[in-house]
């Protein structure tokens, strides 16, 4: 019997054994096509030589220094070469061990900085319902999904929740894309102003909403007016990219397409590739500068910050990624992949939207196409999807739709930037089966 805790503890899942390229081994020899890069994590594919290279020469030269030294050899050149390819002011980079570590130390760097510049009044944070931004306990306040939140209320800081850039259900009738994104914008606007201008910290989203929505990007402008907003208040954007950077959508960071550079960005998974658990906390120079000539100490950290074989590893992801075209061929593969899944799911009766950016892309499924409406959620349709698919050898990621019917049950897709086109078609065959067993008959 294993020890293991495992999070789903009824459910009787395989053991993975091994990997390469896009595919993932289980004990018994059975082969998975990993279409959701874990939770969008893989993207070099699995067996990357060159990042097991570094990972193994880095943990043979330096393992672990503790925070007694500054930094160490992999960190220096890893921060160096995200913030020479980061937007707008980006000037300094946080490395923490994962995603939610991230978010966390961006809502603290975001309160002290406020306190820093004797603002302590500004404790509120904004963020947007449909959102995830980790599952500690700050992050998970931040984050706007219900069912995650719900049994750990009440959570520990202040926070309100706008209503996210979601084009399919939001846009109203006759209201163009454009005129719904300012719409929703300015409702932070109103947020900032309920509350009192001088009350909020930060404003925080994912540019494209990952788990819970699958792959859902704003509308033209959208942004542009967060930010407008953003700076008109002293109000920091923090921007979540922990699912949707490090590549994922054709952009290196994915507020690129929206033409916005945030206060502090979050990175995590695709940074490590899944070689090794590392995230990123980054900040504008103006960010920093209050820190350095405030207390001069940025009271957060863990055990882990910085590690060599961490930063290693990123390192040897990024340069990959940069020096193979691969965030390029991300774009180019997406296309093909949202070109394929249109094809194939165009004009099914239950396939509302299909959406994303680069190869992060989500499918939406609906009772009802004309009227958009959901399955009844305790169908529990993604969830049934994602185990035919696995049963068929196609790893993908779920999620089941909102209660309140604000979202249909969905399925996002994050293969690795190296997929082909064939790897495309068995995907999106897999995942044609998959549906049609698990669609309610009638
Ligand atoms: N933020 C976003 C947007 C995420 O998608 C996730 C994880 O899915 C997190 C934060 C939390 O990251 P982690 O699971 O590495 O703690």
């Amino acid at each position: 019997m294993s020890h293991v805790f495992p999070r789903h503890t009824k459910a009787s899942l395989p053991t993975a054994v091994a990997g390469y390229g896009c595919y993932l081994i289980d004990a018994d020899g059975k082969r998975y096509f990993d279409g959701s890069g874990g939770a969008a994590v893989s993207c070099l594919g699995h067996s990357d030589a060159d990042v097991i290279k570094a990972v193994q020469e880095q943990v043979g030269k330096l393992a672990f220094a503790h925070t007694g030294f500054l930094t160490s050899e992999p960190a220096e050149e890893l921060a160096d070469l995200l913030v020479a390819n980061a937007p707008g002011d980006i000037d300094r980079v946080y490395f923490v061990s994962g995603g939610s570590e991230a978010t966390e130390a961006a809502i603290k760097l975001a309160r002290q900085y406020h306190l820093e510049r004797g603002e302590p009044q500004r404790r509120h944070i904004i963020a947007r319902k449909q959102s995830y931004h980790g599952n500690t306990l700050g992050a998970l306040a931040a984050g706007g999904n219900e069912w995650r939140r719900t049994q750990f209320a009440p959570l520990l800081i202040g926070i309100s929740h706008i209503s996210p850039c979601y084009e399919y259900t939001g846009r109203g009738d006759g209201e163009s894309s454009y005129d719904y994104g300012q719409r929703v914008a300015n409702e932070l606007e109103a947020e900032i102003l309920r509350l009192g201008p001088d009350s909020v910290m930060a404003f925080m989203a994912e540019p494209v909403v990952g788990a819970t929505s699958g792959a859902v990007p704003a509308v033209e402008g959208y942004f542009k007016r967060i930010r407008e907003i953003c700076d008109q208040y002293g109000v920091l954007l923090i921007l979540d990219e922990v699912m949707c950077g490090m590549g994922r959508t054709g952009h290196l960071f994915a507020c690129e397409a929206d033409g916005v550079a945030p206060d502090i960005l979050c990175v995590a998974k695709g940074l490590g590739a899944g070689y090794q658990p590392i995230g990123a906390m980054l900040c504008t120079r103006q960010i920093y500068e209050a820190i350095e000539h405030g207390s001069g100490f940025f009271q957060h950290g863990h055990t882990y910050i910085g590690h060599p074989v961490a930063t290693a590893a990123g390192l040897a992801v990024v340069k990959a990624m940069l020096e193979r075209g691969l965030v390029q061929r991300c774009a180019e593969m997406g296309e093909k992949l949202q070109a394929a899944l249109e094809e194939r799911f165009g004009q099914h009766p239950n396939v509302g939207d299909i959406r994303g950016r680069g190869l992060f892309r989500g499918v939406e499924l609906v009772a009802d196409r004309a009227t958009k409406q959901p399955f009844d959620p305790a169908l529990g349709l993604a969830g049934r999807i994602k185990k035919a698919a696995f049963q068929a050898g196609l790893i993908c990621y779920p999620m089941a739709g909102t209660r309140d019917g604000r979202n249909g049950d969905h399925i996002l897709l994050a293969p690795p930037f190296i997929i082909t086109e064939e790897q495309i078609t068995e995907v999106v065959d897999k995942l044609e089966t998959a549906i049609a067993q698990c669609l309610p008959q009638g």
